[in-house]
């Protein structure tokens, strides 16, 4: 009896590894049958080139990004998706005017700057802002020169982009802190203007734009962005003491909101179709550039699980619901919608994955969920491994599907790829599709397809 009950565990231990290893060759035979599609003939980076060569950068509320709407719903029904749709959505409607911002030296000469606006920043009157400028490293500085030193002036916030960081996206956290909350931080100092140093990593001409928010307690003042060459520049001349006056002049202002769309595309489940996994990306992007790696590589990722799957001939146990949000960049109107419908038509959520950090190559994926499902997800590493995906631990999840997270506790993930040249190109004019690699923008939508399959396949209970 002793015997039996010792050899007991040691059959089980052997059954489940059997199983184990048939469960692996099956999904690494679907694995690889996606991979021979999707690395020869995926037309995701084609439809890339369409959206930014043919609508280009796309922000809420623009023309632009109704065009994108309907480019969407032309790439879902193409792909071969079952259903597709739009959900509706107000969004906020900012628009770029105007933007200078030039100093006088002390001998009386002009040198004008190239400055780039902050996403949602008012405007100034239409005789500009002239005042002095000064400049300060971080908010330890603005304190200490306080509202006596502060007042009237045009602020200009100094932090320079940390190369030290092994992982930009560690370093743009600390950063963006300026951009985000920097002008009302000078407005309450009593600074006029706000500009400051670009919040990323590149060592060149190109400025970067994203969102900032107004605090209500202060009055709103115009701010903007100079690129890493003219920040050095400004830095330059305001230490040799040379600057006798700043004039900056915009007229970037808001225009009513506009009725626009997320859009949906979806493959039904065979037989658990009422248990939907979202994958998607956003379609909006910043107004410069063609928003190529931010987020339009996303988009078309999450059109390729769609695409990789009907042309495989793949039939997911669950519904997978592709969905381009609109309106992450300057409001997520798009994102918070799409989560309160959810909860509104009680619909089952049973992951989301996001994919917006950029078409490079994957790397691993982040996420926020329970122990339990991050084991299962781990488990599934070795599937992974030949595509150079072996990163399952960081904490994530994407910005459009955070309000799921927060509302239902859908368990969330985005793809990480590469980050080190992201944060060189992200919501600056060099974001174009020439940045894109056809290569690592179609493993990304691989490695997409795969976990979407893993998921749909054996869920995360
Ligand atoms: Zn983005």
């Amino acid at each position: 009896m002793k015997k039996i009950l010792l050899i007991i565990p040691f059959l089980i231990a052997g059954l489940y590894t059997n199983a184990q290893t048939n469960t692996y060759q099956k999904d690494s035979i679907v694995i690889a049958k996606m991979q021979g599609y999707i690395l020869e003939n995926s037309v995701c980076y084609e439809d890339l080139r369409v959206l930014c060569k043919t609508i280009g950068n796309r922000i809420s509320g623009s023309d632009a990004a109704a065009k994108a709407v309907e480019w969407g719903k032309l790439a879902l029904r193409n792909a071969g998706a079952d259903k597709v749709y739009l959900q509706p959505v107000m969004v906020p409607h900012w628009v770029r005017g105007i933007e200078e911002f030039a100093i006088t030296t002390k001998a009386g000469k002009k040198q004008a700057f190239h400055p780039l606006g902050l996403g949602n920043t008012i405007g100034t009157s239409a005789d500009g802002i002239s005042n002095d400028v000064i400049e300060v490293r971080n908010m330890e500085e603005l304190e200490k020169l306080g509202i006596e030193n502060i007042n009237g002036k045009i602020v200009f916030f100094n932090h320079p982009w940390n190369q030290h960081v092994s992982n930009p996206f560690n370093e743009y956290g600390n950063s963006v802190y300026y951009r985000w909350a920097g002008p009302s931080l000078a407005a309450k100092f009593g600074a006029t203007a706000c500009l400051i140093r670009s919040a990323g990593s590149g060592y060149d001409d190109f400025a970067h734009t994203g969102s900032m928010r107004y605090d209500s307690n202060f009055k709103k003042i115009p701010a903007m962005a100079l690129s890493y060459k003219e920040a050095n520049e400004l830095e330059k001349l305001l230490r040799a003491n040379n600057v006798a006056k700043g004039m900056l002049l915009s007229t970037s202002h808001f225009e009513a909101d506009v009725l626009s769309y997320n859009v949906i595309g979806e493959i039904n489940g065979s037989d658990l179709k009422d248990e939907i996994i979202t994958v998607g990306g956003h379609l909006d992007s910043w107004d410069i550039g063609e928003g190529a790696h931010d987020d339009g590589a996303g988009c078309v990722q999450s059109i390729e699980v769609i695409r990789a799957m009907k042309k495989m001939g793949i039939k997911p146990r669950r519904t997978v619901r592709c969905v381009l949000f609109m309106n992450e960049e300057n409001g997520l109107k798009g994102g918070n919608e799409y989560a309160r419908l959810a909860v509104e038509l009680k619909e089952k959520h049973i992951c989301a994955i996001e994919t917006d950090a950029g078409g490079f190559s994957p790397r691993g994926f982040s996420m926020s969920c329970s122990k339990a499902h991050r084991a299962k997800i781990q488990s599934w590493k070795k599937l992974f491994y030949p595509l150079g995906v072996y990163d399952f631990d960081e904490e994530g999840g994407g910005a459009d599907i955070g309000p799921l997270h927060k509302n239902l506790g859908t368990p969330v993930m985005e793809l990480s790829p590469d980050p080190q040249r992201y944060f060189d190109l992200h919501h600056t004019a060099n974001d174009v599709f020439e940045q894109v690699n056809r290569r690592e923008l179609s493993m990304g939508a691989l490695v997409l397809a795969s976990m979407v399959y893993m998921i749909g396949e054996y869920g995360l209970e």
